[in-house]
């Protein structure tokens, strides 16, 4: 089965992934764009057996508008969020796509918090739109 490397900035962190992630997905809420110092956070989940993270992870707990709680896993030294997990979504690994610096993953297939997507981002043909 084919594997996807993804490393922080320096290269300390790293999560190794087997096979095609679940689905790939773009968040545009406040929290994620912080998060990622971007205009939106693009994400790729994995199902949990087929990721593991070799280096030293700091851990950030957030809990969104829905009662949920992420914790944020990133590089002490660099900053890089690489993964995080949500308890939500125990089953499933979401990994940060610019991580992976690979142009081969899956278009995003949904779309979230669109009512704080910047205006000028154009999103993928056929990209379902979740609120
Ligand atoms: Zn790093
Ligand atoms: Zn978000």
């Amino acid at each position: 089965m084919s594997e996807r490397i993804g490393t922080c900035s320096c290269g300390q962190l790293r999560v190794i992934c087997q096979g095609e992630p679940v689905r790939v997905s773009i968040c545009h809420c406040h929290a994620c764009q912080k998060r990622s110092g971007g205009p939106f956070a693009a994400q790729a989940r994995w199902e949990k057996e087929k990721f593991r993270s070799e280096g030293v992870a700091k851990e950030w707990v957030r809990t969104g508008d829905e009662g949920t709680s992420a914790t944020f896993r990133f590089c002490g030294t660099c900053g890089s969020t690489v993964f995080y997990t949500n308890d939500g979504m125990p089953d499933l690994v979401a990994v940060a796509i610019g991580a992976f610096c690979d142009t081969t993953l899956p278009t995003p297939v949904y779309s979230v918090y669109e009512d704080r997507m910047h205006p000028w981002v154009r999103l993928p043909d056929g990209i379902e739109h979740l609120a």
